[in-house]
């Protein structure tokens, strides 16, 4: 008898939602060692083709099936490898999702899709002898003029034109097609062509901040900076980066979606005079795989991006920045529900190298880190520029006429606003938060009376068109009352008024006045609020929005703002809704009077003596902050304790409740320490015809919730009921949708 030795195999990871590799043996006359770990590769998958990833190689099973072949190995090197490549392991395990789908989440579109590493020499534009001949005659003072003038007589990287001239694609692509200019690719990158300029001589308090910030280089630190708008911090991030590139290494900078202007990125390139990659959502595909590939390789220098850019390899590592680190958006809300902060803290670490995380109004995880002590906290108070901060001051609306949910008040400083030819916001906060029933009266509201003590009255959320009461804490249930059971007033309602109906009311009373309204159904893009904006310029007329508004781009002319539907955030069954209101009204607050103008704020409220209103314009959001940490340290909520939903939905009510049904009895079996709750309905039970709950794990402890996260997982993927529902895990749930 002979002895034959198992076979050595590739272990492939693909994009699917199994937690496990395939096993296949080599492309046809290869052997597989360890120098195929992280490398691409095409495989058969069923009866097509699939792209993966070698995670490991190791000898068959004895009782394996026949083995297929992999098709072609893709990378002659590993793709994800050393750091990078641990990281998104341990972004596997920590977030219970298939390395598989972590892989595909991490990487650019078209390196998913397999295709080869992107070149990344860099192209710039040259006038072709036509082009010089045809210049003296080209129409003065266009942009194509500009570009061609430009051009005339040296070639200027895209990089350098994007920076410099506004639309200058539209203009090559004229000058192309008459044959006048045409693209080259330069030398090795050098681009010296914008030097780097000295920023704002800095103030005491930034200069004491960016001390502290560089003494930190070369090894991990993270440190968290607390500076009001316009206080400077960005100037902060720039020298730090500057300090960065002068010692060699590359700079990562995270940025909210809306951050993410082309003001910023010509102030950026402006002030270090290196190439700013960037990567965001208007990007083209092979864009995107360009700035990865440049960054891998060493090329680019400094990356400012939005959460996916969390996934770029540093080779040279110097640097991780994260701006207004509180922000919603770093959480990924489908797939792989990475949080990119937290992320940026684990590489960090794994690199050794310091993370400065910054914000006005700091999410109270960060805070608490802190104030404990486990960042260094550094803070800026006051605006760097001329700006005074905006005079804030509360409408009470219980039982006066609304028209489109405004009161008198409010339209008659929007009037005076305008006379003045000044702007007004209006800004609406809505988005995000369930319906809850309030008395338009007294202010009474529904709040659950098994979840009183924990959590200062959890609110309790109208359903079933208004019939019925729920608690998304615990569950409980009852009618909705027909009357208001403090003052026996039937104003009760659910709260809700949209920010077309605020237009409405707005176009009937100033019927002159330029509006403009900017949510998520008018602006899809960044570019295009951009664009809205730029319009508006110092004109005198009305924005009214949502959360969009909050930032970004500044508004010199802006002198009022009036919040309206503030009380969901105040009541609302989801406990960030507080810290998220509270950065809100402060992010909006914000927005007035920048320049020399003096600002003012009007809140309209049914809560007057709202504590959280009240803290926060008697102690600003330090004091807010305190409040709130307190409150949830007394129900155990993060940061104090930690939570995992386990989200289900189908169309039918029956195999969502079967599936949380079962997951929750199989949850008994790995419980230890950690309480489940549900099934809960999802603050929005219904969406496109999906029913959708969830069960609520807590636990003080992180890693008890964790084991017994690692054991449950792999039976919910062996129930049957799972198969017929949508399902996924979320780890730190941001938004309990
Ligand atoms: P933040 O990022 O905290 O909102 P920025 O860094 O954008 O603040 O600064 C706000 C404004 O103040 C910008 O217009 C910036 O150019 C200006 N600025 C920042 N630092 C200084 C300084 N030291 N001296 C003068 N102006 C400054
Ligand atoms: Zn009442
Ligand atoms: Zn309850």
């Amino acid at each position: 008898m002979t002895f034959i030795a198992a076979p050595i195999v590739l272990r492939v990871v693909l994009s699917l939602p199994l937690p496990r590799a395939f096993d296949y043996l080599p492309p046809t006359g290869m052997v597989a060692d360890a120098g195929w770990i992280g490398c691409r590769v095409r495989v058969p998958f069923g009866n097509r083709e699939r792209i993966g990833m070698v995670d490991a190689i190791g000898a068959a099973a004895a009782d394996a099936p026949d083995l297929r072949h992999a098709l072609a190995r893709l990378d002659v090197q590993p793709l994800l490898h050393g750091e990078l490549l641990a990281s998104l392991r341990w972004l596997a395990r920590y977030y219970h999702a298939p390395l598989g789908e972590v892989i595909a989440t991490a990487l650019p579109a078209v390196l998913r899709d397999g295709e080869p590493l992107p070149e990344t020499c860099v192209h710039g534009w040259l006038l072709t002898e036509a082009g010089r001949t045809a210049l003296p005659a080209m129409r003065q003072r266009t942009r194509t003029r500009a570009l061609a003038e430009r051009i005339a007589t040296t070639a200027v990287s895209e990089e350098v034109l994007g920076a410099t001239i506004d639309d200058w694609r539209a203009a090559a692509r004229a000058l192309h097609r008459r044959g006048h200019a045409e693209r080259v690719a330069l030398a090795g990158g050098s681009d010296g062509e914008i030097a780097a300029s000295a920023g704002h001589a800095l103030n005491a308090a930034q200069r004491e901040v960016v001390a502290v910030v560089l003494a930190a280089h070369d090894r991990f630190a993270p440190m968290l900076l607390e500076g009001i708008t316009g206080s400077g911090k960005t100037e902060v991030y720039l020298e730090a980066i500057a300090d960065c590139l002068a010692r060699g290494k590359q700079a990562l900078v995270l940025v909210p979606e809306i951050g993410l202007t082309p003001q910023m990125l010509r102030r950026f390139r402006a002030r270090l005079g290196v190439p700013i990659h960037a990567l965001h959502s208007g990007l083209a595909d092979g864009e995107r795989a360009r700035a990865w590939t440049a960054m891998a390789r060493g090329e680019g220098r400094v990356l400012v991006g939005t959460r996916s850019a969390i996934f770029t390899p540093l080779p040279e590592p110097g640097l991780i920045v994260v701006d207004e680190e509180h922000d919603a958006s770093y959480k990924q809300h489908e797939g792989v529900r990475y949080h990119a902060r937290d992320l940026a803290l684990l590489r960090g670490k794994a690199l050794a190298v310091p993370v400065l995380l910054g914000s006005a109004t700091p999410s109270l995880e960060s805070l608490q880190h802190a104030l404990a002590g486990r960042y260094t906290h550094l803070s800026l108070r006051q605006r760097a520029g001329a700006a005074s901060p905006p005079q804030v001051r509360v409408l009470d609306v219980r039982g006066r006429a609304l028209a489109g949910g405004l009161c008198a008040d409010a339209v008659t400083a929007i009037a005076a606003a305008l006379a003045r030819d000044e702007q007004v916001l209006v800004f609406r906060n809505r988005r995000g938060y369930a319906p809850v029933l309030l008395c338009h009266d007294c202010g009474w509201r529904a709040c659950c009376a098994r979840c009183d003590a924990a959590s200062k009255g959890m609110a309790m959320t109208v359903h079933g068109g208004g019939r019925t009461l729920m608690c998304h804490h615990c569950g409980s249930r009852r009618p909705a009352p027909r009357a208001c059971p403090d003052c026996g007033g039937l104003a009760l309602r659910p709260q809700g008024q949209g920010t077309e109906r605020i237009e409405e009311v707005l176009a009937e009373r100033f019927p002159e006045a330029l509006l403009l309204r900017i949510d998520r159904s008018t602006t899809q893009h960044r570019d295009a609020l951009e664009k809205h904006l730029d319009a508006l310029g110092d004109r005198p007329g009305i924005l009214v929005g949502t959360q969009m508004l909050a930032k970004g781009h500044d508004l010199p002319n802006l002198t009022l703002v009036v919040v309206v539907g503030v009380d969901e955030g105040l009541f609302s069954a989801d406990f960030r809704a507080p810290e998220k209101l509270a950065q809100l009204l402060i992010q909006v607050a914000g927005r007035g009077g920048r320049a020399g103008k003096p600002g003012s704020v009007l809140l309209q409220t049914h809560h007057p003596e709202h504590p959280l209103l009240t803290t926060l314009l008697a102690g600003g959001y330090p004091a807010f902050a305190a409040l709130e940490l307190a409150a949830r340290e007394a129900a155990q909520f993060p940061p104090y304790g930690f939570l995992a939903l386990l989200r289900a939905e189908a169309t039918h009510d029956a195999a969502v409740q079967t599936f949380l049904g079962e997951a929750r009895d199989a949850f008994a079996a790995v419980a230890g320490k950690v309480s489940i709750h549900g099934p809960l309905p999802a603050p929005m039970p219904r969406r496109a015809g999906r029913v959708r709950a969830q069960l609520h794990l807590s636990c003080p402890q992180r890693p008890r919730l964790q084991a017994a996260l690692t054991s449950w997982v792999p039976r919910l993927h062996e129930l049957k009921s799972a198969r017929k529902v949508r399902w996924s895990i979320d780890v730190d749930p941001v938004d309990m949708y």
